[in-house]
């Protein structure tokens, strides 16, 4: 049994939060468990929440799957404000912030593959972080044109290595982390999420990020993106990740751990999100009938952070 939330820090000047779900499969019980976190925690402040449909990955993401975890994150009674936004719909919009970027000077052109990278991350004068080792910032003229006689298309690189981002966490505590040259445009034209995700936080007026903590090493360059945009940086909480008994993160393995399966051994999607709130240590009598219960728990749990 993991700890409940406990958050620190003062509360975000602009709470509003949001959930974004990549449709790639159906969500399961800590998918749910991080959205009723961000949900409560916004509807606690009586901010807004929004929802994405973070499908970026054109090969990996189907209309069905996003159809269905609207429906999911419904019937456990998380509601939302607006429109949901689909980044499939917004390469326009992506494509103006590359443009700047650009015009600031902070991008460069890597035609390097994947098979490079590793190699020369490995080498013994390799770069100190795990990131890209900057080959292609270093090119001379020749080498560019080499490069683009090969017809191959170029990833676009931000010029971030050497620097360093800072941020707190409302969970976690504070966090620092060197950045590398990281991609924000593939060779293929897909805009990477890093990018998206800043953009669309912006755009959507998200000043508070509740997601996984699987996300957290995700972080760094956001907050990068963020400065270099001039964009006001948004507050972030990263839950911890729900695990099975074993320990490992959940799985299909561990068994009936999506809605749908719950549902098919009796469980009511109330019941499933008294549970999920109560593990968050944001539950209390009457939530599997009124998910506002949750909302007030949550508002608690903010109280004791102030
Ligand atoms: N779409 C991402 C995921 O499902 C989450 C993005 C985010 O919350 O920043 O892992």
């Amino acid at each position: 049994m993991q700890p409940p939330l406990s958050l620190r820090g003062p509360r975000p000047a602009q709470p509003d939060g949001r959930f974004a779900p990549s449709p790639s499969g159906t969500l399961h019980l800590g998918n749910l468990r991080t959205a009723l976190a961000a949900w409560a925690l916004a509807r606690a402040q009586d901010a807004r929440f929004r929802l994405r449909i973070d499908d970026l990955d054109a090969g990996r993401s189907r209309a069905a799957v996003a159809d269905e975890q609207l429906r999911d994150l419904q019937a456990i009674g998380i509601d939302w404000d607006g429109p949901v936004i689909r980044q499939s719909q917004r390469t326009a919009r992506y494509a103006e912030v590359v443009d700047r970027l650009d015009a600031a000077g902070l991008l460069y052109r890597c035609w390097c593959t994947r098979a490079e990278i590793r190699d020369a991350v490995r080498a013994p004068h390799g770069p100190r972080h795990d990131g890209y080792p900057g080959t292609c910032s270093r090119l001379t003229a020749a080498q560019i044109a080499t490069r683009e006689a090969s017809g191959r298309p170029p990833a676009l690189r931000v010029r971030a290595s050497g620097t360093f981002a800072s941020f707190t966490d409302r969970i976690s505590g504070p966090h620092s982390a060197p950045l590398d040259d990281f991609v924000v445009r593939r060779g293929d034209g897909a805009h990477a999420y890093n990018l998206a995700v800043v953009i669309d936080d912006r755009d959507q007026g998200v000043g508070e990020v509740v997601r996984g903590a699987d996300l957290l090493e995700t972080t760094p360059r956001q907050v990068w993106l963020h400065e270099r945009l001039g964009l006001p940086i948004p507050s972030y909480a990263h839950v911890p990740l729900l695990l099975g008994e074993d320990g490992e993160r959940l799985a299909k393995r561990h068994g009936a751990v999506t809605l749908a399966e719950r549902r098919a051994g009796g469980e009511s999607a109330g019941a499933v999100r008294a549970l999920l709130a109560s593990q968050l240590g944001i539950g209390g009598p009457g939530a599997e009938h009124d998910p506002q219960v949750i909302v007030a728990a949550a508002a608690a749990l903010l109280q004791r952070a102030a």
